[in-house]
């Protein structure tokens, strides 16, 4: 059997001709492809090595933030001024926050919470949302045990940082509840993937439930309540107190029940920041 009998005359299969200029071009864009979607970074690690953690007695590397650069939500512009403080900064002043380029993942813990305890959650989340300009995501419910040292990342969450977790106790079983104290928010200093930056990550919102139904119960108190939830997720991106009644930083509830003027600068400030990279 010939060839000529595999493959009729008149349809003979023909290579086509590659024009070698068009092929160095194609090979061109291609490595430029790669370059800006982070592809080639990652295979040949141009940017440096990726920071490692020790985490529960592991040697953890530092969970990769997102490879585009794009913010999920446009930057807020600064547009009042007041009194605020920084629970962190790093050179120039600039706040340590959390990564405008990747959600803030969190969830709720529902045992022990009073009946509104979604609805102030998620009121508290859209106005810190707003403010900063950090997009935040829910996953869900967790029965994640409450301890005082929270592992900054947990196999039941899957891969990367901990959600911001959002729970209810009381002083007996959560002795930083004691006291005045009516709740309790922070988030934990991370390094950047790469180089010597630092971020937020795995933040935490403890709500002494008692205290809570109390001033639930209370002619207005759902408005109190609500400002008491969104103080401690202030501190969980990046505020810190300040010694200003007019602003819902102030270290003592009052009258004030919105974010004042000088909240919302520092909010918008903390969401403004540089992203993390991959
Ligand atoms: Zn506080």
């Amino acid at each position: 059997m010939t060839a000529s009998e595999i493959v009729p005359r008149g349809r003979e299969r023909h290579l086509p001709r590659v024009n070698p200029v068009l092929l160095v071009l194609l090979a061109l864009a291609v490595v430029g492809l790669l370059w800006s979607t982070g592809v080639l970074t990652t295979l040949f690690d141009i940017s440096g090595p990726r920071n490692i953690v020790w985490i529960d007695g592991r040697v953890t590397v530092v969970p990769a933030g997102s490879a585009d650069g794009q913010r999920l939500l446009p930057a807020v512009p600064v547009t009042t001024t007041g009194s605020y403080a920084f629970e962190h900064t790093g050179s120039a002043g600039v706040p340590v926050g959390y990564d405008p380029c990747v959600p803030i993942r969190y969830v709720t813990r529902p045992v022990g919470a009073p009946p509104e305890s979604d609805r102030l959650i998620a009121d508290a989340v859209a106005s810190v949302q707003g403010a900063t300009g950090l997009s935040f995501e829910s996953l869900g419910t967790t029965d994640e045990p409450l301890v005082e040292d929270r592992s900054p990342i947990q196999p039941r969450y899957g891969g990367g940082w901990a959600p911001v977790l959002f729970a209810w106790s009381d002083a007996t079983a959560s002795p930083e509840l004691g006291g005045e104290v009516v709740g309790v928010g922070g988030s934990d200093v991370v390094p950047a993937p790469r180089g010597d930056g630092s971020f937020l990550a795995a933040g935490r919102v403890l709500l002494d439930a008692p205290d809570l139904t109390t001033i639930l119960g209370r002619p207005g108190g759902y408005a109190s309540a609500r400002a008491i939830v969104t103080h401690e997720l202030a501190h969980v991106v990046g505020l810190d107190h300040v010694d200003d009644p007019t602003e819902l930083m102030a270290p003592r509830a009052g009258a004030v029940t919105e974010l004042g003027p000088g909240d919302r600068e520092g909010l918008a400030l903390i969401g403004q920041i540089a992203c993390a990279g991959s």
